[in-house]
């Protein structure tokens, strides 16, 4: 259930009196080509459990001219802020670039972190791919893409060097380990690196892909433990066994990815 009518400023005394929960919000912007100001306030009515009224009344003012628009809207609670939202959005859009509207953008803004880049053949073979990590809520994921692989098993890592310049990649370092820990299994009780992603397998086609989801690593944040950026991703030719030292006898590394933003 859902309603949306539009009428003149006169139901507000009427609503005040039914008003078990009331919420005013007073935007106010001002355009310097028109000066016209305009104000904004809205009050939510609890009818019911499951039904709010909404009264929005946008007050225009042009020199002595006042202008009053009202308009209510009433459904479920959920119904009503998300008509409430996209309608603040945009009666603060037609006033173009003003500094409320930035801040109201600002402040619904998420903070998603998202880099994509490219694995580059090494060690002669074919590999290759791409690679994306997105951070967001303290959580980050890898979604990695490789084709160009022999079918089966491979490893892959975060090593410590974002330099993939050498021929077999080992320009790129050993298994990132911030944390001065043996190598082993993610989540391993007796220890794992931080770039010990493991294993994934590749196709009949030598097309594999891998997601991995922790909050152990980061972005470009403060803490080196975590942050991923000046590191490199590498995919091995063999499979990690997860226990041998340092870094599971996976073989040669077949591609190579610097973390760079
Ligand atoms: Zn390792």
């Amino acid at each position: 259930m859902f309603t949306f009518s539009l009428n003149i400023a006169v139901m507000k005394k009427i609503n005040a009196l039914l008003c078990l929960l009331c919420l005013t919000l007073i935007v106010s912007c001002s355009d310097s080509k028109k000066e016209t100001q305009k104000e904004i306030s809205i009050e939510k009515k609890k009818i019911n459990d499951s039904l709010v009224k909404a009264t929005i009344v946008i007050k225009y003012t042009t020199g002595e001219e006042v202008k009053e628009e009202v308009q209510v809207i009433q459904g479920t609670p959920g119904e009503v802020n998300s008509k409430l939202d996209s309608y603040k959005k945009q009666v603060l859009h037609e006033q173009g670039e003003t500094a409320h509207a930035a801040h109201q953008e600002k402040q619904s803004q998420k903070t998603v972190k998202k880099l994509k880049f490219n694995l580059n053949p090494k060690s002669g073979s074919t590999a290759n791919g791409s690679v994306m990590f997105t951070e967001e809520n303290g959580q980050v994921t890898l979604e990695a893409h490789i084709n160009g692989l022999t079918p089966g098993t491979h490893a892959i890592h975060v090593h410590e060097k974002a330099d993939c310049s050498s021929e077999d990649g080992k320009s790129s370092g050993g298994h990132w380990n911030p944390t001065f820990a043996p190598h082993g299994a993610w989540g391993s009780e007796t220890g794992f690196h931080r770039g010990d992603i493991g294993n994934f397998s590749a196709d009949e086609s030598g097309h594999g892909m891998i997601t991995f989801s922790t909050d152990l690593w980061c972005i470009g944040c403060e803490d080196e433990t975590k942050n991923l950026l000046g590191k490199a991703i590498i995919v091995h030719q063999g499979e990690d066994d997860l226990s041998s030292q340092p870094s599971g006898a996976a073989g040669a590394r077949v591609s190579c990815a610097g973390i760079i933003q």
